[in-house]
């Protein structure tokens, strides 16, 4: 899209051709009816402009206020499009553009000089007239520089990093100028330039407009005064809406002059295409810190939501996962589903009758009772060669390793065949091991003595480590009936481990157990550690635990979602013109709306991140008290994770407003 040389003998090509443009507002016509309300009636501000503007023009647009002047630079800008009628850039249908194009076109062909100077007022002067080579994707150094040198050229290199509240009028004048030529300024459109302007102030912008037009740069001033449009080479009244004079079009002539003297400066830089997107983001992050940062109260009350929902998150789930793993540890020796029986020993006073193998097969046959492991228990001497050890001593079923989830680590468990044949096999715990095969060797299938009766090591049982002071792997382990028989002289196993199926109906079981015993040999006082129901009320607890937790993190998530969305919209409301000014420069959609979702994003990081820091804090000021707590590194991640998601979806409504903005409805709002 350039206005290439034509042949010779050619009649030049205008850049800018407008065939009978209208435009209307209200009623149900206007293309600008539905924010100005549509329900008015239909006013029309042009009554068929046609026109052609040639390359390197210096035309100024005079007419009284309210003639139209400035509706027709908005449409010459692409800021607003036509109710009707053909507008033509450099034979091209504007029409036919999309939004992409035609923010490419604000930004690469056009430069925008306003009344209100419209400078963004939260940024210096050397950002503002940074901002359309940001979108246009110039790198950072050749950005500054540039933006630099056109500001020194417009005597303001002492005000360089100055925001527009602390420049006069006239300074921030030559700001919006040098923001105008940042991308080269090829046509510029200067709404009432001077208007706030004093007069010396008013003459030295002049001056800078006639300047750019000697340097070939395509100039169109509206002015209603008829001495400043007095300056313009073509001068071109309106009334009402209506072409009323045309001073003459000089074509051609001002695009010779731009091949014959380039300005250094002033011309068009080359611009190298899309910056990449981590320095996009990069800008965009810089940016939104910056507003983030003017507005930090209020921002902070607002995030005050997710940083509490956050550290609650960590917080709770530090202190329910200590006290779960506290009492879990308790269970997690043996399976999680196991209750012990045994009952009273007989003494003096209680004759009791012991637990016999029948009452293993009667607990078997009960409902709910997946297993049952019978074992005798009682301490024996163990030897090898000549060295002695203490240890307790234990006969059981095949039922053992499934019951209480304990298989051996080394060589293999003794069998149902063992069982039958009252073999003289056995199986060592860790600690016997060690002791007894201090050299290292391989136990299985060595032979050791078990209260004086050789028997043939076939296995070693896995570590269970120990529980509640009780090393658990200080134990030989021998089928039930060489207990029975060969060991201790009788048949009654000390205890029944009993697995349950359901652990939701321990409790019934215990009880159901208890009369079932109670029953085979009255007068019998069965004990039960009933550790299932124990663990059902843990578990029970931790799901509740868990459960609360998610809903005060659901619920603090949402209400600090709907703070974000709240401070979101008030800033795209507060900022509006801001947006209006970004798209005059050249803007995409996604720019704006990549920005507002930065600012959405990095205001709840922030929040995230305090809300972390603070719940660490907590926890280790708990652990510190003597708490127990599990710190887990999911759980914070989580719980960051779910408050920038927050901002993503409570920050894509406001930004995909502000993307949608209308630029002639944003730049004039407030
Ligand atoms: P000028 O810049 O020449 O002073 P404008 O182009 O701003 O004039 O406005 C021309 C006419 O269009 C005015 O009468 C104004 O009231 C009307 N007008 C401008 N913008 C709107 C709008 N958004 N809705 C309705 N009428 C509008
Ligand atoms: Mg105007």
């Amino acid at each position: 899209m350039t206005t290439a040389a034509h042949a010779p003998g050619d009649a030049p090509r205008p850049l800018i051709e407008l065939q009978g443009i209208r435009k209307s507002y209200g009623g149900r016509g206007g293309r600008g009816g539905k924010e100005e309300g549509a329900g008015s009636p239909a006013t029309t501000v042009l009554h068929g402009i046609s026109l052609r503007l040639y390359a390197g023009e210096f035309v100024a647009v005079v007419g009284a206020s309210g003639s139209g002047k400035s509706t027709l630079m908005h449409i010459l800008g692409c800021l607003d499009r036509p109710s009707a009628g053909r507008y033509l850039f450099d034979d091209q249908d504007v029409a036919s553009f999309d939004a992409d194009a035609l923010a490419w076109l604000r930004r690469e062909a056009f430069g925008f000089v306003f009344q209100g100077y419209h400078l963004v007022p939260s940024e210096s002067a050397r950002e503002n007239t940074e901002i359309p080579a940001l979108y246009a994707g110039m790198p950072e150094a050749e950005r500054r520089a540039r933006a630099t040198a056109l500001l020194e050229r417009l005597d303001m290199g002492a005000r360089l990093d100055h925001r527009p509240h602390q420049l006069s009028g006239g300074q921030q004048q030559r700001v919006a100028i040098a923001r105008a030529l940042m991308n080269g300024g090829r046509i510029i459109l200067a709404d009432e330039p001077t208007g706030a302007l004093d007069s010396k102030s008013g003459a030295e912008v002049m001056a800078l407009l006639h300047e750019l037009a000697d340097a070939g740069h395509t100039i169109i001033l509206i002015t209603h005064d008829r001495s400043v449009a007095a300056q313009a080479r073509r001068i071109i009244e309106i009334r009402d809406g209506r072409i009323v004079a045309d001073s003459g079009e000089h074509t051609g002539e001002g695009a010779a002059a731009i091949a014959a003297a380039p300005s250094p400066v002033f011309s068009r830089p080359s611009v190298t295409g899309g910056a990449s997107l981590p320095a996009d983001i990069r800008e965009a992050t810089r940016a939104a810190w910056r507003v983030m940062w003017s507005n930090r109260f209020r921002t902070g009350l607002t995030l005050l939501g997710i940083v509490i929902g956050v550290a609650s998150v960590i917080v709770m789930l530090a202190v329910g996962g200590g006290s779960q793993r506290k009492v879990m540890a308790q269970f997690e020796t043996f399976g999680t589903r196991t209750m012990f029986v045994s009952v009273q020993l007989a003494s003096l006073r209680n004759p009791s009758a012991p637990l016999t193998l029948d009452d293993a097969l009667a607990v078997r046959a009960l409902p709910n009772v997946e297993g049952v492991a019978p074992y005798i228990e009682d301490r024996v001497v163990v030897r090898r060669g000549n060295i002695d050890h203490l240890t307790e001593g234990g006969g059981a079923t095949v039922d053992f390793s499934r019951v209480l989830g304990w298989g051996v680590s080394r060589g293999v468990m003794f069998d149902a065949e063992d069982e039958r044949r009252i073999a003289k096999v056995a199986v060592i715990g860790e600690t016997v091991r060690q002791r007894l095969f201090a050299d290292g060797q391989d136990p299985v299938g060595q032979d050791i003595l078990v209260d004086k009766v050789p028997f043939q090591v076939v296995g070693v049982l896995a570590s269970k480590g120990a529980t509640n002071g009780e090393d658990q792997d200080d134990r030989v382990v021998v089928p039930l009936s060489s207990a029975a028989t060969r060991v201790y002289g009788h048949p009654h196993p000390t205890w029944l481990a009993v697995q349950v199926r359901d652990i939701d109906k321990a409790q019934e079981t215990a009880a159901a157990i208890e009369a079932q015993l109670e029953r085979q040999q009255a007068g019998r006082h069965v004990l039960i550690w009933n550790r299932v129901e124990a663990l059902r009320v843990q578990t029970e607890t931790a799901r509740a635990m868990t459960l609360m937790l998610g809903l005060i993190a659901i619920v603090s998530l949402i209400v600090g979602g709907i703070g974000v969305m709240n401070v979101m919209l008030m800033t795209v409301r507060e900022r509006t013109r801001e947006i209006g000014i970004r798209v005059a420069t050249g803007a995409r959609q996604r720019d704006i709306l990549r920005q507002f979702m930065t600012e959405a994003v990095l205001v709840t990081s922030v929040g995230g991140t305090v809300g972390v820091v603070a719940g660490l804090g907590i926890v280790v000021g708990l652990m510190l008290a003597g708490v127990p707590v599990l710190f887990s590194l999911a759980a914070s991640v989580g719980a960051f994770g779910c408050a920038v998601l927050t901002g993503v979806i409570f920050g894509f409504m406001p930004a995909r407003n502000a993307a949608r903005l209308d630029p002639v409805v944003a730049l004039a709002g407030e």
